[in-house]
């Protein structure tokens, strides 16, 4: 009789692939979400990010358009926050300053956070689809 032992392996086949343990913390650092080494960006940009990670041997990019998600969903949320809470303060402190004032600074201010924010929301966008859909055997960079 099998017991679960076996059976775990049975499952995982004869490849020598092992799931890392995935961090929340490295990834707000923008680093590998779990190994934290390798940084997630590519050497020099501020957006794009690099390949994969060569130690934990995982690409960051599964698919096309893999992070588009984080830009039209964190992107957007935290803009959207910022511009709420932008624009209470302006009405709370400068109520006289006229309409466009009042809307505009805190639309630009948004605007300008919302992109600051491009990389950290791509870094948590990767570590929820992580954290939902772990890692496997397709994920490898070099398999
Ligand atoms: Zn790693």
């Amino acid at each position: 009789m099998p017991t679960s032992n076996s059976t775990a392996k049975a499952s995982q086949g004869t490849s020598s692939f092992r799931r890392p343990r995935l961090k929340l913390l490295p990834a707000l650092l923008l680093r590998c979400p779990y190994c934290g080494k390798s940084r997630l960006q590519k050497k020099g940009c501020f957006i794009e990010f690099d390949v994969g990670c060569v130690p934990c041997n995982y690409k960051y990019t599964r698919e096309i358009g893999y992070f588009a998600g984080a830009a039209q969903m964190l992107n957007y949320g935290f803009a959207a926050v910022t511009a709420m809470g932008g624009g209470a303060i302006m009405v709370w402190k400068y109520s006289d300053a006229g309409d466009f004032v009042v809307a505009g600074i805190p639309a630009a201010f948004a605007g300008i956070t919302s992109f600051l924010f491009i990389p950290w929301g791509r870094a948590l966008w990767l570590w929820m689809d992580h954290a939902t859909h772990p890692l496997n055997e397709d994920d490898q960079l070099v398999p």
